[in-house]
């Protein structure tokens, strides 16, 4: 078992928007937030490109993951006050290190990338974990087994189910602090909730969260507000436009890499990332700060597509997009050939989009078990004990359950295509709503 925690003389405290105070009493985790590896969170944005879109957008991965450790604190004191016996006690500093930490393997535009280089930010983040960091001398300090118990909670293989899915399940403090954290800053009004009310109807029961029934409204509340920030935020076209572009750059400098072109402008951190070689040190000099300096840095590569994509991404050029409903592989495919004879590389300039790849979902009570996001249900604990799955009570929820059939978004440079519109069919320009 671990030993006790060690108490700071005097609390700390933070300044926070959106819970107004985060405190920290425990020296283990005052110690962490100050290691390079959780200062370096600053300089990692928490909504990636959103900030294209939505200009407030610029909260840092930083200022979530203290939410997530407040909201778990505020969590578990709710536990130690309510004496639940289902809530193992001696659990407490395992579960608050792994919600300060759970983020701490992000890279810069994190899903971009990850698309991008078949990386994973769980990976790093046990990694950062594991191996030689000032985050793991932190942890070994205070107890020899913390690192790989706080890495067990992240990989969700930890011998105490409830510890996980308090960092990770469908009502997760990740979840309830970006929701009102993204929709403080993009300013979107309706993605709030009432987190107050939700903490006061969450419970242990046999190794998971339930809620209360008489709770059942907040989360009602809870679930519309992921619904609207899916929707309104992180499936905004003109973000997922930005993304595009910088999949595209990163894409390209990959190809070009693979080919031996000479890079005027390159450093180990990022020839590490292109030669699939990366270590943790350089791993985590990766930040967005190095990422806009090279973009900056590549707008004047001698190879043209790589250029015009940094441009575009930095001076916001983004491509426009079009909305249809059906696929059309034929018409696609039709495009495709048009484009390259206008001078356009359709493997660049045409780009098909659809939300199912998307790191939200609104909720889904049962996945298959081959989805490896799978996510424990919402349960209700009604007052004789029996436990039921959300949707099966709520009409609102079972009405915005399920994934959504979206639109297919198709993305393309507008002006290009206006400078030879008259080299294009007029079916194409017409789908494209440019005649
Ligand atoms: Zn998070």
């Amino acid at each position: 078992m671990i030993q006790a925690q060690h108490s700071l003389a005097e609390e700390k405290v933070f300044k926070d928007p959106v819970h107004k105070y985060i405190y920290v009493q425990d020296q283990t985790i005052w110690n962490l937030i100050n290691t390079k590896e959780f200062q370096r969170l600053r300089r990692i944005r928490q909504l990636g490109t959103s900030y294209l879109t939505f200009h407030g957008a610029e909260h840092s991965r930083f200022s979530h993951s203290l939410g997530v450790y407040e909201i778990t604190r505020k969590i578990i004191s709710q536990f130690e006050r309510g004496g639940y016996p289902d809530w193992p006690r001696e659990e407490k500093l395992v579960t608050l290190c792994a919600a300060l930490l759970h983020d701490v393997g992000h890279g810069p535009f994190s899903h971009s990338l990850e698309q991008v280089f078949d990386t994973n930010h769980e990976d790093w983040t046990c990694r950062i974990l594991l191996e030689d960091t000032e985050v793991n001398r932190v942890l070994y300090e205070f107890d020899s087994s913390l690192p790989e118990r706080v890495a067990a909670v992240i990989r969700k293989t930890y011998n105490q189910p409830i510890v996980i899915s308090l960092v990770s399940s469908q009502m997760d403090a990740d979840r309830m602090d970006y929701l009102l954290r993204d929709a403080y800053y993009t300013g979107v009004n309706y993605g709030t909730f009432d987190l107050e009310r939700i903490l006061r109807v969450l419970r242990p029961h046999q190794g998971q969260i339930v809620v209360k029934e008489s709770g059942m409204h907040a989360v009602e509340d809870y679930l519309m507000s992921r619904y609207q920030m899916y929707w309104q935020v992180y499936f905004h076209p003109v973000t997922r436009s930005s993304e595009i572009i910088l999949r595209q750059i990163f894409r390209r400098a990959r190809e070009l890499y693979g080919g031996g072109y000479a890079f005027a402008w390159m450093i180990e951190p990022l020839r590490r990332l292109l030669d699939d070689t990366l270590d943790v040190e350089n791993y985590l000099s990766l930040d967005e700060a190095l990422a806009q300096t090279t973009f900056m840095q590549w707008t004047k590569e001698g190879d043209p597509l790589l250029s015009d994509l940094c441009s575009r991404f930095l001076n916001r050029k983004l491509y426009k997009y079009a909305a249809v409903d059906k696929p059309d592989e034929e018409l696609w495919q039709n495009i495709r050939g048009q484009f390259a004879a206008i001078g356009l590389n359709p493997d660049y300039h045409f780009e098909i989009d659809f939300p199912y790849d998307m790191p939200y979902d609104v909720y889904r009570p049962g996945l298959s078990s081959n989805d490896k996001e799978e996510k424990p249900p919402i349960l209700l604990l009604g007052q004789d004990e029996r436990l039921s799955e959300i949707s099966e009570r709520s009409d609102i929820i079972r009405s915005i359950t399920g994934l959504h059939q979206g639109k297919y978004h198709l993305y393309y440079p507008e002006e290009r295509l206006l400078e030879s519109a008259g080299k294009l069919q007029p079916r194409i320009l017409e789908y494209f709503g440019l005649l």
